[in-house]
């Protein structure tokens, strides 16, 4: 049995629609037999080919919002369309700022529960069950929406994008009433990071370091080994917090989720809570001076050793080929 319809959150940056759209996209095709999607901008026309080619049949797009945040107008649009009666049994969104944001104004608006957090939605009947890890996700909680619409929070790298090969989606207008001084809210200013490699949610290689560092300058090592693997740094929270790099290399539970082909952890003990963002790796290497680190736990190759010493001499080794 699959749903009649599902909408899925599309979020886009300039004219590039979010990979985190296009990994939901696929799993909703496999619950409902109409998968749509649902967008706050002015430029759904320039992200239709990419959503049509991820099996979205059509695009309910607001059109300029004007600078607004989106969680007030695209709740709002989706809330009043639900109510109207032309929207979906369920409703997909990535687990992102704006997507947070959506889910729980439509919430409320709607009085319906949302289901956070999940790593893999299924069906019981017409219901829509969702799975989300707990406690550093050593345990699996399984969460049935029996209250229609189904809202939904996906965490990222849950399920593999899938081109399907269609055409581009149809884009639709979609309403967005009133909101008067709750819509009031305006995005002044921008300021995208400057990162010179891949980002870090999609490289194929990550290299992370952590507290095992010792100081901040040694963070230089795991810029450069990076550097040399084409692939993007990262970081536990202990060196973030510490504000030896930004939030933005956080890897785990408060941070990105990473799924490489390889993952080099030094210097990380690996506590659940950063585990829980990069255990999905193909394959885990590790470097600890402690055998009993936890992060040998799950790694495919552990090398017990000094950081400092080893790093350097990974470095020197790639340099030379
Ligand atoms: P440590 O745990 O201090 O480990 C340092 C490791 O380096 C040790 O294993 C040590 O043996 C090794 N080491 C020391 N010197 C050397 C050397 N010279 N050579 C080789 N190895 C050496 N953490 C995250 O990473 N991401 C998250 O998203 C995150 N979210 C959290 C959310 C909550 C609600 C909470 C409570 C915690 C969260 N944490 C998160 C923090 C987490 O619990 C750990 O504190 C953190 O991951 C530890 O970072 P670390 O491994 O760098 O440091």
């Amino acid at each position: 049995m699959a749903l009649s319809k599902i909408w899925v959150y599309a979020q886009a940056t300039d004219g590039k629609v979010a990979t985190i759209t296009l990994e939901i996209l696929a799993k909703a095709r496999q619950l409902a037999d109409t998968v749509e999607c649902f967008y706050g901008g002015a430029d759904a026309d320039a992200i239709a080919a990419q959503l049509g080619a991820h099996g979205a049949t059509t695009v309910h797009a607001t059109g300029d919002l004007g600078g607004a945040l989106q969680g007030v107008p695209v709740a709002a649009a989706v809330a009043a369309a639900i109510q109207g009666g032309s929207g979906p049994d369920a409703v997909l969104l990535g687990t992102t700022y704006d997507g947070r944001d959506v889910a729980g104004r439509l919430s409320v608006a709607l009085d319906a529960p949302v289901i956070t957090n999940v790593v893999d939605v299924e069906l019981d009947g017409d219901a829509l069950v969702g799975t989300e890890p707990v406690f550093g996700g050593t345990t699996n909680v399984k969460t049935k929406g029996t209250k229609a619409p189904a809202i939904v929070l996906v965490r990222p790298k849950s399920f593999a994008a899938e081109e399907t090969g269609g055409g581009a989606a149809q884009v639709a207008s979609l309403e967005v009433p009133d909101t008067g001084a709750a819509g009031a809210a305006r995005i002044t200013n921008r300021h995208v990071e400057e990162a010179s490699g891949p980002k870090l949610d999609e490289a194929g290689i990550v290299v992370a370091g952590g507290r095992g560092l010792g100081e901040s300058e040694k963070f230089e090592m795991i810029e450069q080994l990076a550097k040399i693997l084409r692939g993007a740094p990262g970081a536990s929270r202990a060196i973030v917090d510490a504000g030896w790099v930004p939030y933005s290399y956080q890897v785990g539970q408060t941070g990105k989720v990473v799924k490489p082909s390889v993952y080099i952890a030094a210097g990380i003990s690996g506590a659940t809570q950063h585990m829980v963002g990069m255990k999905g790796s193909k394959n885990i290497i590790a470097i600890n001076k402690d055998p009993e680190a936890p992060i040998f736990g799950i790694a495919d190759l552990g090398i017990v050793g000094d950081v400092h010493k080893v790093l350097p001499k990974l470095i020197e080794a790639l340099q030379a080929r």
